[in-house]
């Protein structure tokens, strides 16, 4: 099983070894500085940390962690120019799977520029993007979201994240991948399978998103074991437990 979106950085070693158990192989941990953000460079050793450093952790408990790294849209009070060369860096070494998350929250000046910027060299470089969308006003930004993603990067290189069954209608049929994440104050896994039920396993990611808020490291697990215990399809649950990331992210 692989878990689409999480911050490993903000995480105990007891998780990894938890999922691990739980029949979690993969893990993609993205990008999101939780606390004050004094300046780039602090942010740009948050990104080396989830890189050199987690990666390790994860490994020593079986746990193969694959990197997203970019600037967070809660993150954008900072000077960005250090933080692209590295992504182009990141990118060019093969180190990072995608670029994320990134995206919108409270639909400033600077998240525009970064989100844009950040599609911009996602596109020239032929890169996945994992895209953020905010608790509050989701519906407004998803729509500001949009505009941004479809004048800058191919739809096709693009997974717009925590998307619910009030937004879902909005995105279906746009040609991105999807996002699903069961999270406690986010949705939970009866809501998942609704959607999945009523919308097909193709366009969809799983994840937990766990993070320094409340979070369920076993939520991919316990949504893919729900789904089995209710009979769905083994070749469908396969799609949303690994296979859909293996192909959209070439793992
Ligand atoms: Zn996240």
């Amino acid at each position: 099983m692989i878990d689409c979106h999480t911050h490993c950085d903000s995480r105990s070693s007891e998780d990894f070894e938890l999922m691990y158990t739980s029949g979690i192989d993969t893990v993609i941990s993205c990008a999101y500085y939780p606390y004050h953000l004094m300046n780039e460079i602090v942010y740009l050793n948050h990104l080396e940390r989830i890189l050199n450093y987690d990666t390790k952790r994860a490994k020593k408990y079986g746990l193969d962690l694959k990197v997203a790294l970019g600037i967070h849209p809660t993150n954008t009070e900072i000077n960005p120019e250090l933080i692209y060369e590295n992504l182009y860096k990141y990118i060019e070494n093969d180190e990072i799977i995608a670029i994320g998350e990134i995206g919108l929250e409270n639909l400033t000046d600077t998240e525009y520029e970064i989100f844009k910027q950040q599609l911009i060299i996602a596109d020239e470089t032929n890169t996945k993007v994992i895209i953020h969308t905010p608790r509050k006003n989701k519906r407004a930004v998803l729509s500001e979201i949009k505009k941004v993603v479809n004048n800058n990067i191919d739809p096709k290189l693009v997974v717009i994240d925590h998307i619910n069954k009030n937004v879902i209608g909005d995105v279906i049929d746009d040609g991105y991948t999807l996002g699903l994440t069961v999270q406690p104050q986010k949705m939970n896994v009866d809501e998942a399978i609704d959607i999945l039920d009523n919308y097909g396993f193709d366009k969809f990611l799983l994840n937990s998103d766990m993070s320094n808020k409340p979070s369920d490291p076993l939520s991919v697990v316990k949504t893919i074991r729900e789904l089995d215990k209710l009979n769905y399809k083994k070749s469908e649950i396969n799609k949303i437990s690994h296979e859909n990331a293996i192909k959209f992210f070439n793992l």
